[in-house]
């Protein structure tokens, strides 16, 4: 778990603090709130945490490597495998994307929507 832990963070350096598939700005308990879209307050939102996403997942036999691992918001990471069938992270990163592009996906924490909303 530790290494695991070294590698997310890692990743989350070498993606300058955003998600994988969104592309918004995250956070984890060694940077606090820094790596926030400025302007924000309080707590930052959970949904945002950072995650270490197996690109294929655990369940198939992804490892805990370098190579299968990136840094992925909570949000996206849950919304993927909450699936029956995960689809790959190709095919679900432009599903986000379109997503978001529409204003449809974590709407609430995009830049110049305000708060509230749906996600
Ligand atoms: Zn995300």
């Amino acid at each position: 778990m530790k290494a695991l832990k070294k590698i997310r963070h890692r990743k989350m350096l070498a993606q300058e603090g955003r998600c994988y598939y969104c592309g918004l700005p995250m956070w984890d308990e060694a940077n606090g709130y820094s790596l926030l879209a400025a302007g924000r307050k309080g707590r930052p939102p959970r949904a945002l945490q950072c995650t270490a996403e197996h690109l294929l997942p655990r369940s198939e036999g992804g490892a805990d490597t370098s190579e299968n691992i990136v840094a992925a918001c909570l949000f996206c990471n849950n919304a993927r495998h909450r699936r029956k069938q995960p689809p790959s992270p190709e095919i679900y990163r432009m599903h986000v994307q379109r997503r978001m592009a529409a204003g449809r996906w974590l709407a609430a924490y995009l830049p110049g929507t305000g708060q509230g909303g749906s996600r």
